[in-house]
């Protein structure tokens, strides 16, 4: 019967792996193999007078990356990877693999992003760039465990749309029959419109796509987003849910993902301590003009050096609360006493932003206004509108960036890294 490699103990008396090939040492009288499957990596030895015939032909005959199967007695021993070998009673080349290879998994050779992204199903049996994506799908879970059990409704909302979510020009136009279609934003208006529908907490993890014009180490075209709605909720309220929950998932990933981490060589993992820092638009601004040359003033957008600048002042994570009105969407609700302002928020990380939300507009009349303000026409909105004409409650929400929440966490530096099959505007393909 089968067994992952990292339960092969010297305690085992026999073991059948499978795996692949991950190096082939030939030292003469004695064949090192080690075979690596997605749980670890063990070394099998090979004496070559004391084993079958046919079981050397086929090791000698064996190409790095092929599938085999290997069974035999283990044996405790100090050199090699976990502190066991085994010795094989039989070796079967299940799937040869051509050679030379693409990329080299073993990692002697390093290759360039775009190589490995070429050859990603290769690059995914790297044991780091596995890492990654394992520890991503704990990430998952850990943010459906904490929804659930706050009492959220999953939702699925429409990718393909007739209208922008804001305007704008990030939109990727589709041929759909004799219509105009889009490929959706972000789910806002749809997370909104179940607001209206009565459900109180919703939550989406889905695909947004937007076309970004430049090339950059933050962006892809085809994003995942953690989506939240609350009715009855402010800013406030939806901000604590929401370093909650980042804390929540980094103490996952650091209670269940520790072999991943040390793969990663990761040492230093540690989780974040809430409450964040509310840190306002006017002092955020006022730290970047102290820190770069770029000056900025009231109403421009924070651009990525400013980022940085306001990032290595706070240290950690933080909220970057009271942004001027003009530069938020529609939907953002604006301050009572100082309407130039609204209830927005971005979560950064000191590297970037992780995620914007705020308290909605939920009076019709407003909302209208503020779309024209917008220069946007009410009336291509009107599904999204009507809703909010027969009962909406007050609510507020975020959307949080599935791929920057992994690549902060884990310390990578291309966005392209925290996900298995990118789309930029050079890579459609594989
Ligand atoms: P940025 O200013 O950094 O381009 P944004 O403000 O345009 O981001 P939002 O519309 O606020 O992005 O989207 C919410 C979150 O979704 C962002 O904070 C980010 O984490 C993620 N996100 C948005 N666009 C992208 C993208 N092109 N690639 C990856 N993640 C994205
Ligand atoms: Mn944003």
């Amino acid at each position: 019967m089968r067994i992952p490699v990292r339960e092969v103990t010297p305690g085992c008396e026999k073991a059948e792996i499978y795996g692949y090939i991950h190096e082939v040492r030939d030292l003469g009288g004695l064949v090192f193999l080690l075979v690596r499957d997605r749980t670890g990596i063990i070394q099998v030895t090979v004496p070559k007078k004391k084993v079958a015939p046919e079981i050397l032909d086929a090791v000698r005959d064996v190409s790095r990356e092929s599938v085999v199967r290997v069974a035999g007695s283990v044996r405790a021993i100090d050199k090699a990877p976990g502190g066991r070998e085994i010795v094989p009673e039989s070796f079967e080349i299940i799937s040869r693999s051509e050679s030379p290879l693409p990329l080299d998994v073993a990692e002697k050779v390093p290759a360039e992003l775009d190589t490995r992204l070429d050859s990603r199903f290769l690059d995914a049996r790297r044991p780091r760039v596995s890492a990654v994506f394992h520890i991503r799908s704990a990430i998952v879970q850990a943010v459906h465990e904490f929804l659930y059990s706050a009492g959220f409704v999953n939702i699925t909302t429409p990718k393909i749309v007739a209208a922008a979510t804001e305007g704008g020009t990030e939109l990727f136009p589709i041929a759909y029959f004799e219509k105009e279609a889009f490929l959706n934003q972000s789910p806002q208006l749809y997370k909104q419109m179940m607001i209206g529908a009565g459900f109180e907490r919703v939550f989406e993890i889905g695909p947004i796509f937007r076309a970004e014009e430049h090339n950059t180490t933050k962006h892809l075209n085809e994003a995942t987003s953690i989506d939240v709605e609350i009715a009855y909720a402010d800013h406030c309220a939806v901000m604590k849910l929401l370093e909650d929950l980042v804390v929540s998932v980094y103490a996952k990933v650091e209670r269940d993902c520790a072999p991943f981490l040390e793969t990663m060589e990761i040492e230093e993992f540690s989780v974040p301590k809430t409450p964040f820092q509310r840190l306002p638009y006017e002092e955020a601004i006022a730290i970047a003009n102290r820190r770069t040359d770029e000056p900025i003033r009231f109403g421009d957008d924070i651009g990525t050096a400013a980022e940085k600048a306001i990032g290595e002042e706070m240290g950690d994570h933080y909220f970057i609360v009271d942004w001027p009105t003009a530069i938020k969407p529609y939907y953002a609700m604006p301050y009572e006493d100082d309407p130039t302002l609204c209830k927005a928020f971005d979560l950064m990380h000191p590297r970037m932003e992780l995620s914007s939300g705020a308290q909605r507009v939920h009076q019709y009349d407003l909302l209208v206004r503020q779309i024209r303000e917008k220069g946007l026409n009410p009336e291509s909105f009107s599904f999204y509108l009507t809703p909010f004409r027969y009962g909406m409650p007050p609510h507020a929400g975020w959307g949080l960036g599935m791929e920057r929440l992994v690549m902060t966490m884990l310390d990578l530096q291309n966005i392209r890294e925290a996900v298995l099959f990118p789309r930029d505007r050079h890579r459609l393909v594989p």
